[in-house]
């Protein structure tokens, strides 16, 4: 037995362990997992794989990733042009759409303004944004960014650059989760949640 994989299997192990959550030990499973099950895994993997990279780009209206240009939602009749969803990354819009809580469109930033990543406006889709706002029929822009320091700097860069759209600038509430108890709480959702209260 050879001391070490095959330069195919190290490539595919190399290139699995760049993905989100996965090291090189879990790489090296995944890969493994992948040769041994080639019917079911390895093969209609690699050609969703395929599939996804020929079809998939990103909506030249929302920035969302799609097979149509202008994505399904950009698209869809039904669903109100008049209210836009701003977000970090396409995965807060599959939650959003989960929740089934919201009926407007989106625009997604790719990515938060970080002064220590060195991240600036020029780099996000900001610019698309105020245009979208400023055209006619947007009425509300709602930030809906993570609650972390680079999320909160975004959302108060991009309230500031909505100024004069004629729009209004909302963002999302911060509090209590459903199924939260308090005392399981960090102390800023706990002044967040006081401040943000409403009459019951
Ligand atoms: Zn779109």
């Amino acid at each position: 037995m050879a001391a070490s994989a095959s330069p195919e299997i190290e490539r595919l192990i190399a290139l699995l362990a760049k993905l989100p959550g996965l090291g090189p030990r879990s790489a090296r499973r995944a890969a493994l997992a992948l040769l041994k099950r080639r019917e079911q895994l390895l093969d209609p993997l690699a050609q969703a794989m395929a599939e996804a990279g020929r079809k998939v780009r990103p909506c030249s209206a929302c920035g969302a990733l799609d097979a149509s240009d202008p994505c399904a939602i950009c698209a869809d009749p039904h669903r109100d042009g008049t209210i836009l969803c701003v977000i970090e990354e396409v995965g807060a819009l599959w939650a959003l759409e989960r929740a089934s809580a919201f009926r407007g469109r989106y625009h997604v930033l790719g990515g938060l303004l970080s002064a220590l990543d060195g991240v600036g406006p020029d780099s996000l889709r900001i610019g698309e944004l105020v245009e979208r706002a400023r055209a006619t029929g947007v009425r509300e822009v709602i930030l809906a960014l993570p609650a972390t320091v680079d999320g909160q700097t975004t959302a108060h860069y991009l309230a500031e650059r909505l100024t004069g759209a004629g729009v209004e600038v909302t963002m999302l509430a911060r509090g209590v989760p459903v199924g939260g108890e308090l005392d399981w709480l960090d102390d800023g959702t706990i002044v967040q949640a006081l401040r943000a209260r409403r009459p019951a």
